[in-house]
């Protein structure tokens, strides 16, 4: 099977995770079958490992490899937005049409392509699940894996720019109390929704900045607040709303602002204004990846061999390759075909001509590392 065929018949197997209360009705089993009959077929023997209700991640290739490669499984959900079957996997214009075309069963198709038996062991390739959702593949992965390889190439979809950077991901919810008054003298009050909305601002997140990163920024993703009665949030409009509760997403550009620093400089803002703050929960904690140009020259070498050139660039959004790198200490970077302005958008497609090149530039990369 070609590189186009190959990623035509991935997408037509949908590997989206659907859940109903505790039933799993669709999940990246399916596919994950598939690619292993596809990677015996190549004459290789990946191997599966179990990470909840059925769904496994599927590992090929050496136990201490030199470059690991690391790809998903899983794609998000298709939208009510697409004008076609969103699994159709139609070629049309020199384009793959269908969700998880460029993310990223393109690159998985174009990196199985380059994936051969003849090469000796001293690469592994890990397929995992539940990278859009939850992260649960790569965590479980870590926790029965240690490698120590010398590049990490994760293939998401980068126009076959090497990504080496991206800003962290931290989580927060919280609960902040003020002080009711009557509406006609609020200034007697604390109003708890405007204060914690303030205190976000008065934090200055854009005060941690990395030259290559740019400034931390903060996402105010829920808010609900209100009197608080007891039995609820009362909506009356004659009362300073005492109480707030919150969702914070934060993208960390420095090492230095982590969850524990956020949190105090949360409260410090929130005390500054007569509030206080409560229930602090903490969902992610996760750091920026930076790996160094220089600890990415071959794989630079292997793209310019191929391209012409080989551009590096800051990834705008936050990718598990920077858990590898926390959990080994390794150097990690992005690289895959594109277009990536397809990613998560209806009308997915991956480009003929990107897969194609993505190929030469995977065997060049396995052969830096032979
Ligand atoms: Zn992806």
């Amino acid at each position: 099977m070609d590189v186009v065929n190959l990623c035509r018949e991935l997408v037509r197997i949908p590997s989206y995770v659907q859940r109903d209360g505790d039933r799993l009705l669709r999940s990246e089993r399916a596919v994950g079958e598939f690619l292993s009959f596809v990677l015996r077929e190549r004459g290789l023997s990946p191997r599966s490992q179990d990470v909840e209700d059925g769904r496994r991640n599927i590992i090929v290739g050496a136990e201490d490899p030199r470059v690991l490669f690391v790809s998903h499984l899983d794609t998000v959900a298709p939208s009510s937005s697409w004008s076609g079957d969103p699994f159709s996997g139609e070629v049309r214009d020199e384009r793959v049409h269908g969700v998880g075309a460029v993310d990223m069963k393109g690159p998985i198709a174009a990196l199985v392509t380059a994936l051969s038996k003849e090469d000796p062991g001293t690469w592994a390739a890990l397929f995992d699940v539940g990278e859009e959702y939850d992260f649960r593949g790569i965590k479980r992965f870590l926790s029965e894996h240690t490698f120590a390889p010398e590049m990490v190439v994760v293939t998401e979809p980068t126009d076959l720019t090497i990504k080496h950077a991206h800003r962290g991901l931290i989580e927060l919810s919280f609960r902040v109390r003020g002080r009711t008054a009557h509406a006609s003298e609020p200034s007697r009050g604390q109003n708890a929704i405007t204060g914690l909305v303030g205190a976000i601002g008065d934090i200055g997140l854009e005060r941690f900045a990395h030259p290559d990163l740019g400034p931390s920024t903060g996402n105010l993703a829920y808010l609900n607040g209100g009197l608080d009665t007891g039995a609820g949030l009362g909506r009356e409009g004659n009362q300073v709303p005492d109480l707030a509760d919150a969702v914070l997403d934060v993208r960390p550009a420095v090492p230095s602002l982590d969850a524990a620093k956020l949190e105090e400089l949360l409260r410090g803002a929130i005390e500054a204004r007569g509030l206080t703050l409560e229930d602090v929960t903490i969902r992610h904690d996760r750091g920026p990846l930076l790996t160094g140009r220089d600890e990415a020259g071959p794989v630079a070498e292997a793209v310019s061999s191929q391209l012409g050139s080989a551009e590096f660039r800051p990834m705008s959004g936050y990718g598990e390759g920077q858990m590898i790198t926390e959990a080994w200490g390794c150097p990690v970077v992005y690289l895959g075909p594109g277009p990536s302005a397809m990613t998560h958008v209806p009308d997915e497609y991956v480009s003929i001509e990107s897969m194609r090149a993505a190929v030469k530039v995977y065997r060049a990369i396995l052969a830096a590392y032979r």
